[in-house]
């Protein structure tokens, strides 16, 4: 698996029926890998110890007191262990099989861990059923869809980072832009256009994101942007024209119009 050097983000859900942890594993491998390649060399001291399943800087969080993943263990397996730096390598990977079966508490136990992540810190979640996920979680998350032969579609990773990435520049700016800049900035959203799907999981992102601000900071353009989204969300799903419907929420978010 491929992994894209320099741009490694902190948490990803993989999907997809089979070949889950294979693809993990994988990762895992390529992130810490010594020669440090998009692909694992699988040479290195790191890559055999990963394959020998005794990796000192990868861990496997599993339920311990019943079927599900409870709030103690993400406690005991993840929170702690992101406290004290790598053993030998450069990042300290978390793999979460059946991420779905954590509990909400869990959920919101990894949540605040992955929202201030130490640099060295990656999960690495695993699900067949994404939206058993809370969508907090799911908005923090890369999602990489992982297809039948247990590679991930790279597309789909592509789009999520790009999302994400899209996201970040819209919270970052978004509210200090003039209109030239809030017109400007639409054709950013312009790739989304034929994707409803894709323009409401941005939307959804974005909105995840401005509520965490408005609980963290009350911003003004933090409220401002969450009713603007709600609205824009509203016309996308009664086939308002697409274009309009984000230049005007760019525009709400600047409070260029009311
Ligand atoms: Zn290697």
């Amino acid at each position: 698996m491929r992994v894209a050097t320099g741009r490694v983000g902190h948490a990803y859900l993989m999907e997809g029926r089979t070949g889950l942890l294979e693809a993990a594993n994988a990762f895992a491998k390529a992130l810490n890998c010594l020669n440090g390649g998009e692909v694992a060399c699988d040479t290195c001291i790191s890559c055999r110890v990963l394959d020998s399943g005794n990796h000192p800087d990868t861990f496997y969080v599993t339920a311990t007191k019943t079927i599900a993943i409870g709030v103690e263990d993400v406690r005991h397996q993840v929170v702690a262990e992101m406290a004290t730096r790598p053993f030998r390598y450069k990042y300290k990977v978390f793999i979460i099989d059946k991420a779905e079966t954590m509990t909400p508490a869990a959920q919101n136990a990894l949540l605040k861990t992955i929202e201030e992540p130490a640099p060295y810190g990656v999960f690495l979640l695993l699900t067949k059923e994404l939206e058993l996920m809370l969508e907090t979680v799911l908005s923090r998350c890369v999602i990489i869809k992982v297809n039948e032969n247990g590679q991930p579609g790279a597309l789909q990773r592509e789009t999520d980072e790009a999302h994400m990435a899209l996201a970040q520049e819209v919270i970052e700016n978004a509210h200090k832009l003039d209109i030239l800049g809030a017109l400007m900035l639409y054709k950013k959203f312009e790739p989304l256009k034929e994707s409803k799907e894709s323009a409401v999981a941005l939307l959804d992102m974005l909105y995840e994101r401005y509520g965490t601000l408005v609980r963290q900071t009350q911003a003004e353009y933090a409220f401002r942007a969450t009713r603007a989204i709600t609205q824009t969300k509203d016309l996308l799903s009664q086939n308002g024209n697409y274009q309009l419907a984000i230049e005007i929420m760019l525009l709400k978010i600047g409070a260029h119009i009311q």
